[in-house]
Protein backbone atom coordinates (compact mmCIF):
# COMPACT_ATOMS: atom_id res chain seq x y z
CA UNK A 1 0.00 0.00 0.00
CA UNK A 2 1.85 3.46 -0.96
CA UNK A 3 1.05 6.24 1.36
CA UNK A 4 0.29 9.28 -1.04
CA UNK A 5 -0.05 12.82 -0.58
CA UNK A 6 -2.15 14.62 2.28
CA UNK A 7 -5.95 14.91 1.91
CA UNK A 8 -6.89 16.56 4.75
CA UNK A 9 -5.20 17.80 8.50
CA UNK A 10 -7.27 17.80 11.32
CA UNK A 11 -6.91 18.32 14.93
CA UNK A 12 -6.33 15.04 16.04
CA UNK A 13 -5.69 13.20 12.72
CA UNK A 14 -4.30 13.22 9.20
CA UNK A 15 -5.68 11.65 5.64
CA UNK A 16 -3.69 10.02 3.05
CA UNK A 17 -4.78 9.45 -0.07
CA UNK A 18 -3.56 5.74 -1.82
CA UNK A 19 -2.38 4.06 -4.55
CA UNK A 20 -6.22 2.69 -4.08
CA UNK A 21 -8.89 5.51 -4.93
CA UNK A 22 -11.38 3.28 -2.36
CA UNK A 23 -8.28 3.16 0.61
CA UNK A 24 -6.94 5.82 2.83
CA UNK A 25 -4.66 5.75 5.55
CA UNK A 26 -5.23 7.67 8.77
CA UNK A 27 -2.41 9.06 10.99
CA UNK A 28 -3.32 10.07 14.49
CA UNK A 29 -1.44 13.08 16.47
CA UNK A 30 -0.80 13.84 19.87
CA UNK A 31 -2.38 17.20 19.50
CA UNK A 32 -5.09 17.71 21.41
CA UNK A 33 -7.68 20.84 21.30
CA UNK A 34 -10.89 21.68 23.02
CA UNK A 35 -13.31 23.95 23.31
CA UNK A 36 -13.54 24.13 19.17
CA UNK A 37 -9.55 24.48 19.18
CA UNK A 38 -9.96 28.02 21.77
CA UNK A 39 -7.15 25.18 23.98
CA UNK A 40 -4.65 23.79 22.62
CA UNK A 41 -2.40 21.38 23.85
CA UNK A 42 0.01 17.60 23.35
CA UNK A 43 -1.02 14.23 25.10
CA UNK A 44 2.19 12.74 24.93
CA UNK A 45 1.33 9.12 23.39
CA UNK A 46 -2.11 10.07 22.80
CA UNK A 47 -1.89 9.33 19.15
CA UNK A 48 -0.92 5.74 19.82
CA UNK A 49 -3.58 4.92 22.05
CA UNK A 50 -5.95 5.90 20.72
CA UNK A 51 -5.27 4.72 17.06
CA UNK A 52 -5.33 0.99 18.72
CA UNK A 53 -8.24 2.03 21.16
CA UNK A 54 -10.62 2.80 17.78
CA UNK A 55 -9.33 -0.21 15.91
CA UNK A 56 -10.20 -2.10 19.16
CA UNK A 57 -13.40 -1.25 19.09
CA UNK A 58 -14.07 -0.67 15.60
CA UNK A 59 -13.47 -5.22 15.59
CA UNK A 60 -15.61 -5.49 18.15
CA UNK A 61 -18.26 -3.62 16.44
CA UNK A 62 -17.66 -5.49 13.66
CA UNK A 63 -18.05 -8.54 15.01
CA UNK A 64 -21.24 -7.72 16.19
CA UNK A 65 -22.86 -6.48 12.61
CA UNK A 66 -22.01 -2.89 12.84
CA UNK A 67 -19.69 -1.85 9.53
CA UNK A 68 -17.05 0.48 9.95
CA UNK A 69 -14.13 2.08 7.56
CA UNK A 70 -11.79 -0.31 9.31
CA UNK A 71 -9.42 -2.55 7.18
CA UNK A 72 -6.44 -2.86 8.71
CA UNK A 73 -3.78 -1.10 11.32
CA UNK A 74 -0.42 -0.61 9.67
CA UNK A 75 1.57 0.88 12.55
CA UNK A 76 1.62 2.32 15.70
CA UNK A 77 0.04 5.69 14.79
CA UNK A 78 -1.70 4.72 11.17
CA UNK A 79 -4.58 3.18 10.17
CA UNK A 80 -5.76 1.79 6.44
CA UNK A 81 -9.41 2.62 5.90
CA UNK A 82 -12.25 3.00 3.78
CA UNK A 83 -12.59 6.13 1.36
CA UNK A 84 -16.12 7.68 2.79
CA UNK A 85 -17.59 10.81 2.02
CA UNK A 86 -18.10 11.95 5.87
CA UNK A 87 -21.86 12.87 6.76
CA UNK A 88 -21.50 16.10 8.60
CA UNK A 89 -23.21 15.40 11.86
CA UNK A 90 -21.13 14.66 15.05
CA UNK A 91 -23.73 12.03 16.62
CA UNK A 92 -23.98 11.80 20.19
CA UNK A 93 -25.05 9.13 22.23
CA UNK A 94 -25.66 9.81 26.12
CA UNK A 95 -26.48 7.72 29.28
CA UNK A 96 -25.57 10.04 31.88
CA UNK A 97 -26.19 13.83 31.91
CA UNK A 98 -22.96 15.43 31.25
CA UNK A 99 -21.01 18.28 30.10
CA UNK A 100 -22.90 20.65 27.29
CA UNK A 101 -26.20 18.70 28.18
CA UNK A 102 -25.99 18.51 32.06
CA UNK A 103 -24.92 22.81 31.57
CA UNK A 104 -28.32 23.01 28.93
CA UNK A 105 -30.89 20.97 30.77
CA UNK A 106 -29.54 22.34 34.12
CA UNK A 107 -28.73 19.12 35.73
CA UNK A 108 -25.84 17.83 37.60
CA UNK A 109 -22.88 15.87 36.00
CA UNK A 110 -23.51 12.04 36.99
CA UNK A 111 -27.59 12.55 36.76
CA UNK A 112 -28.98 9.05 35.68
CA UNK A 113 -31.53 9.38 32.72
CA UNK A 114 -34.15 7.07 32.20
CA UNK A 115 -33.04 6.28 28.47
CA UNK A 116 -30.38 6.84 26.62
CA UNK A 117 -30.56 10.37 24.80
CA UNK A 118 -29.82 10.58 20.91
CA UNK A 119 -28.48 14.44 19.49
CA UNK A 120 -26.92 15.52 16.08
CA UNK A 121 -24.43 18.47 16.02
CA UNK A 122 -23.92 20.00 12.63
CA UNK A 123 -19.95 19.74 11.62
CA UNK A 124 -19.00 22.89 11.23
CA UNK A 125 -16.04 24.71 13.26
CA UNK A 126 -16.93 28.33 12.23
CA UNK A 127 -20.66 27.91 13.27
CA UNK A 128 -19.18 25.91 16.87
CA UNK A 129 -20.96 22.42 15.46
CA UNK A 130 -24.65 23.83 16.30
CA UNK A 131 -27.06 20.85 17.37
CA UNK A 132 -29.62 20.50 14.90
CA UNK A 133 -32.39 17.83 14.49
CA UNK A 134 -33.93 15.63 11.74
CA UNK A 135 -36.10 18.18 10.07
CA UNK A 136 -32.86 20.14 9.65
CA UNK A 137 -31.03 17.22 8.92
CA UNK A 138 -33.37 16.00 5.96
CA UNK A 139 -34.26 20.13 4.93
CA UNK A 140 -30.19 20.94 4.57
CA UNK A 141 -30.12 17.40 2.68
CA UNK A 142 -26.99 16.18 5.26
CA UNK A 143 -28.82 13.04 4.62
CA UNK A 144 -31.50 11.49 3.43
CA UNK A 145 -34.22 9.62 5.89
CA UNK A 146 -33.07 6.39 5.10
CA UNK A 147 -29.30 7.21 6.01
CA UNK A 148 -30.80 8.84 8.98
CA UNK A 149 -32.45 5.91 10.15
CA UNK A 150 -29.28 3.55 9.66
CA UNK A 151 -27.52 6.43 11.62
CA UNK A 152 -29.62 6.13 14.60
CA UNK A 153 -30.48 2.64 14.75
CA UNK A 154 -26.54 1.95 14.33
CA UNK A 155 -25.95 4.91 17.24
CA UNK A 156 -27.90 2.99 19.63
CA UNK A 157 -26.70 -0.41 18.89
CA UNK A 158 -23.09 0.50 19.51
CA UNK A 159 -24.02 1.98 22.67
CA UNK A 160 -25.48 -0.95 23.41
CA UNK A 161 -22.68 -3.00 22.53
CA UNK A 162 -20.16 -0.63 24.05
CA UNK A 163 -22.05 0.32 27.26
CA UNK A 164 -22.14 -3.89 28.13
CA UNK A 165 -18.19 -4.44 26.92
CA UNK A 166 -17.01 -1.63 28.78
CA UNK A 167 -19.12 -2.48 32.06
CA UNK A 168 -16.88 -5.82 32.57
CA UNK A 169 -13.83 -3.89 32.46
CA UNK A 170 -15.14 -1.43 35.29
CA UNK A 171 -15.59 1.65 32.65
CA UNK A 172 -18.88 3.44 33.06
CA UNK A 173 -19.91 4.70 29.37
CA UNK A 174 -20.97 8.55 29.82
CA UNK A 175 -21.79 9.48 26.91
CA UNK A 176 -19.60 9.58 23.04
CA UNK A 177 -19.76 11.28 19.76
CA UNK A 178 -19.50 9.07 16.42
CA UNK A 179 -19.07 10.00 12.83
CA UNK A 180 -20.43 8.12 9.91
CA UNK A 181 -19.24 7.87 6.35
CA UNK A 182 -20.44 7.06 3.14
CA UNK A 183 -18.51 4.05 0.85
CA UNK A 184 -18.42 5.20 -2.41
CA UNK A 185 -21.84 2.24 -3.24
CA UNK A 186 -23.71 4.50 -0.16
CA UNK A 187 -23.37 2.27 2.36
CA UNK A 188 -23.04 4.10 5.22
CA UNK A 189 -20.32 2.87 7.55
CA UNK A 190 -18.90 4.05 11.22
CA UNK A 191 -15.67 6.44 10.62
CA UNK A 192 -13.43 8.75 12.59
CA UNK A 193 -12.69 7.73 16.21
CA UNK A 194 -13.76 6.03 19.73
CA UNK A 195 -11.15 7.30 22.18
CA UNK A 196 -11.31 8.98 25.16
CA UNK A 197 -10.68 12.20 23.35
CA UNK A 198 -14.27 11.07 21.95
CA UNK A 199 -16.30 9.37 25.17
CA UNK A 200 -16.33 9.96 28.30
CA UNK A 201 -15.66 6.83 30.16
CA UNK A 202 -15.43 6.88 34.25
CA UNK A 203 -14.29 4.40 36.62
CA UNK A 204 -17.28 2.22 37.41
CA UNK A 205 -15.85 2.02 41.05
CA UNK A 206 -14.47 5.52 42.13
CA UNK A 207 -16.07 7.82 38.75
CA UNK A 208 -12.91 8.86 38.28
CA UNK A 209 -12.53 10.19 35.38
CA UNK A 210 -10.52 8.19 32.28
CA UNK A 211 -10.84 11.19 29.32
CA UNK A 212 -10.36 14.18 27.58
CA UNK A 213 -11.96 15.77 30.41
CA UNK A 214 -9.17 15.74 32.29
CA UNK A 215 -6.92 17.68 29.57
CA UNK A 216 -10.63 20.26 29.22
CA UNK A 217 -11.01 20.94 32.50
CA UNK A 218 -7.02 20.81 33.50
CA UNK A 219 -7.38 18.46 35.87
CA UNK A 220 -3.97 16.78 35.63
CA UNK A 221 -3.02 12.74 35.21
CA UNK A 222 -4.19 12.96 31.43
CA UNK A 223 -1.55 10.40 29.98
CA UNK A 224 -2.14 8.59 32.80
CA UNK A 225 -5.65 8.39 32.06
CA UNK A 226 -5.34 6.89 28.42
CA UNK A 227 -2.76 4.88 29.61
CA UNK A 228 -5.34 3.05 31.83
CA UNK A 229 -8.09 2.81 29.20
CA UNK A 230 -5.48 1.64 26.71
CA UNK A 231 -4.95 -1.26 28.97
CA UNK A 232 -7.92 -2.02 30.68
CA UNK A 233 -8.93 -2.61 26.97
CA UNK A 234 -5.75 -4.14 25.30
CA UNK A 235 -3.83 -5.29 28.36
CA UNK A 236 -0.84 -3.33 27.54
N1 LIG B 1 -17.53 15.23 21.70
C1 LIG B 1 -16.52 15.07 20.77
N2 LIG B 1 -16.25 16.10 19.91
C2 LIG B 1 -16.91 17.29 19.94
C3 LIG B 1 -17.94 17.44 20.90
C4 LIG B 1 -18.22 16.40 21.76
O1 LIG B 1 -15.92 14.02 20.69
O2 LIG B 1 -16.61 18.18 19.13
C5 LIG B 1 -17.85 14.13 22.63
C6 LIG B 1 -17.38 14.43 24.04
O3 LIG B 1 -16.11 13.88 24.28
C7 LIG B 1 -18.43 13.74 24.88
C8 LIG B 1 -19.69 13.77 24.02
O4 LIG B 1 -19.25 14.00 22.69
O5 LIG B 1 -18.07 12.38 25.09
C9 LIG B 1 -20.68 14.84 24.44
O6 LIG B 1 -20.01 16.07 24.48
P1 LIG B 1 -20.73 17.40 24.98
O7 LIG B 1 -21.81 17.77 24.03
O8 LIG B 1 -21.09 17.26 26.40
O9 LIG B 1 -19.66 18.53 24.74
P2 LIG B 1 -18.39 18.92 25.58
O10 LIG B 1 -18.81 19.01 27.00
O11 LIG B 1 -17.39 17.83 25.29
O12 LIG B 1 -18.03 20.23 24.95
Amino acid sequence: MQKMEQLYEGKAKKVYATDDPELCIVDYKDDATAFNGAKKGTISGKGIINNCITNHLMKLLESKGIPTHLVEQLSDRETLVKRVQIIPLEVIVRNIAAGSLAKRLGLEEGHKMSRPVLEYCYKNDALDDPMVNDYHILAMQFATREELNTIADYAFKINEILTNYLSDLGIELIDFKLEFGKTADGQIVLADEISPDTCRFWDSKTGTKLDKDRFRRDMGGVEDAYQEIMKRLLGR
